[in-house]
């Protein structure tokens, strides 16, 4: 029996409310209403968005009489991390977080020589019901809050600053909206995220734009908000077949917005902001590995523009006792020549993480009980 989509988060305790949650105004407004002058919020927001600090016996500017006051009000602890488990030699580390009503969600953070990228989880759980994934599988618990996704962001950003991931202290510089849950169905908190993200200090991280990836399975309306937003973020759509028939079965949002209304969508994204797209495309075993499928995908995106546009097919982790397994590699060597000869860049995706059950589509807080 397959899961009903589901666009609405269950209503469930508001998280504490948390810096990241509020405006500078708001949060000097916090600030004053305990007594003290407005500037203290400026002052925790540069602890934490510069120093990634949010211990506030760390905070030797503000008076040792109010400061674990002032943090408590903006800086509850959101996450408790509950394992952290590595691979790639330290370089990958995949961290289980309880949140504040026990509810687990994963964030998966990656280094590679020249950057460093966290992929974030926006829900925990996932509405979409995609049926080779191991967190569709689970339904929809709940969305995350923009500071329960921020502070994913600040405690990876200060492992890779401390040097507690191997190849000593460095920046975090990527983010990827590719853990668990559906970005555009919390879409709030995820563009609130990401704001925080670009801000410079001290209202956020201070990393390029250019840097962000959010990941979608075509919710069409949602895309076009995005693309409106000024913020020139890469979208990345999971599409995983080119065909209706096929990607209904996969994907099953495609029976709200269709694979030619997810491209065109796609493509007013790359005309709005100018960032070319990736089409995401986890090749599948006899399912939508075919070499038709590979030209017949080509011809849709050829059909709308050159150069708007690249394609990652991902191999896909096999689920444990799943029907979903990965291509044959002589398949997919020839699914992705046909891309390229076609005259559009393909690149297969890394699935660092994979031994870890970290990839795209493993994200299942499997110890959620
Ligand atoms: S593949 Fe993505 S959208 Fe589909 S169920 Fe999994 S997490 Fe949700």
């Amino acid at each position: 029996m397959s899961l009903p989509l589901t666009f609405t988060a269950p209503r469930r305790g508001k998280p504490p409310r948390h810096l990241a949650d509020l405006t500078p105004g708001e949060a000097a407004d916090v600030v004053t209403g305990l007594g003290e002058p407005a500037f203290r919020a400026r002052q925790i927001a540069t602890h934490y968005f510069r120093h990634l600090e949010a211990d506030p016996a760390a905070m030797s500017d503000l008076p040792a009489s109010t400061k674990e006051v002032l943090a408590g009000a903006l800086l509850p602890e959101l996450l408790r991390p509950v394992r952290a488990l590595t691979a790639d030699r330290g370089t990958t580390v995949k961290t289980l977080w309880a949140l504040h009503d026990g509810v687990k969600v994963e964030s998966v953070l990656m280094r590679y020589p020249d950057r460093a990228t966290l992929c974030v989880s926006s829900q925990a759980g996932c509405g979409m019901a995609c049926p080779f994934c191991a967190t569709g599988q689970q339904g929809l618990t709940r969305n995350l809050s923009a500071g329960e996704i921020v502070e994913q962001v600040r405690r990876a950003a200060r492992a890779m600053a401390s040097g507690e991931i191997a190849g000593g202290p460095a920046r975090l510089t990527n983010l990827v909206f590719m853990g668990m849950g559906e970005p555009l169905a919390n879409y709030k908190a995820v563009l609130a995220a990401v704001r925080r993200f670009v801000q410079p200090p001290p209202d956020g991280f201070g990393v390029s734009a250019r840097n962000v990836t959010v990941s979608t399975v075509g919710l069409v309306p949602a895309i076009d908000k995005l693309a409106a937003e000024g913020l020139p973020v890469t979208l990345a759509l999971s599409l995983h077949a080119p065909d209706d028939e096929l990607r209904g079965e996969l994907v099953p949002v495609n029976t709200r917005w269709s694979v030619d209304e997810a491209l065109d969508a796609a493509r007013r994204y790359f005309e709005a902001t100018g960032r070319r797209v990736s089409i995401e495309y986890a090749l599948i075993r006899d399912m939508n590995d075919h070499a038709w499928r590979a030209d017949l995908l080509a011809r849709k995106l050829n059909e709308r523009g050159r150069g708007w546009v690249h394609v990652n097919p991902i191999p896909l982790n096999p689920t444990p006792g799943s029907i979903w397994t990965a291509s044959d590699p002589r398949v997919e060597a020839e699914f992705v020549s046909r891309l390229r000869v076609a005259g559009i860049p393909t690149t297969i995706r890394d699935t660092r993480g994979s031994d870890i059950d970290g990839a795209c589509g493993q994200l299942a807080a499997e110890e959620a009980s």
